[in-house]
């Protein structure tokens, strides 16, 4: 599954949304500065923080944003390139295919996201579905435009291959967000905003399992809401976590997309029995290399 000496990979996203997602929720906040600045407060304050911290740590990440928000925000996105880190599709709006208008305003959305990062000097392989919606179609649409991995689905701890369309797949999960934990939500109050203590428990026990089972991390996070100074300490110690665990490969999501994909054109792996051993016994060919390879090959 990973490289040689490694045993388990993580990635640290980004979702740029900026004041998209709360336009994406409700076109009417459009005219609503207030709950748009919200948003403006990443790309004003929040990104430029998470440019730094990343920086002190010589770490390059990923960073999924909406083609408005690239629009709006040209020079933060020259930032993100300049400082060497991956920039992935995250729709035009802020919308998911449930909320379009079928296949043609998706189609729309992905060529219109496509081109505006692409003028702006990215070269996106990678698509985040808006809160990670899906459509029966949207890995077909991917395809055709040569995407190389999707990090929408919550079905594995390890990447996969979609089939027929050869799409990897980088899995997520709420668990490894931080909006869940720390989006406020002003119109019913009913969510309460948790500590980055009880986030940071959160996040340290699934990293650490999903670690201990060889699988791969990818820790979703917005500078809209790791961008406060209460919360860039936990993104810091999070990152000191993971570069300790042993033989763990943080890369880019596109990275990681990569190597998937070669391993999967390669075909199967030989076993390490098999290689270790010219004549296998009855019981090595019976059973596929126990913890080596099994559940992460498509
Ligand atoms: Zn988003």
């Amino acid at each position: 599954m990973w490289p040689a000496d490694k045993r388990a990979a993580v990635a640290f996203t980004f979702d740029f949304d900026a004041e998209e997602v709360w336009i994406g929720m409700d076109e009417a906040n459009a005219t609503r500065p207030g709950v748009l600045s919200q948003g403006a407060y990443g790309a004003k304050v929040g990104l430029p923080l998470v440019l730094e911290l990343l920086a002190r740590h010589e770490l390059t990440a990923t960073f999924f944003v909406p083609g408005r928000v690239a629009e709006r925000y040209p020079e933060r996105v020259a930032e993100i390139l300049a400082a060497g880190h991956e920039i992935g599709l995250h729709g035009y709006t802020h919308r998911g295919p449930g909320r379009l208008a079928g296949v043609t305003e998706e189609v729309s959305e992905l060529d219109r996201s496509l081109a505006v990062l692409r003028a702006l000097g990215a070269n996106p392989v990678g698509f985040r579905s808006p809160s990670w919606d899906f459509g029966e179609q949207t890995l077909a649409l991917l395809a055709e435009r040569g995407i190389v991995y999707s990090s929408n689905m919550m079905d594995d701890i390890r990447p996969y291959v979609h089939q027929p369309s050869g799409i990897v797949e980088l899995p997520v999960q709420w668990i490894l967000d931080d909006a869940p934990h720390f989006m406020f939500d002003n119109a019913s109050w009913e969510k309460t905003i948790r500590s980055p203590r009880e986030v940071g428990e959160i996040w340290e026990a699934e990293l650490r399992g999903i670690h201990a089972l060889g699988g791969l991390g990818v820790l979703t996070t917005h500078p809209q809401f790791i961008g406060r100074p209460g919360r860039l300490p936990l993104l810091e110690r999070t990152i000191e976590l993971v570069l300790a665990l042993e033989g763990v490969w943080v890369a880019t999501a596109g990275e990681i997309a990569r190597h998937v994909r070669a391993r999967a054109e390669a075909g199967p792996a030989p076993t390490a029995q098999a290689e270790a051993e010219p004549a296998p016994t009855a019981q090595a060919e019976a059973e596929p290399a126990p913890g080596k390879s099994a559940g992460a090959e498509p």
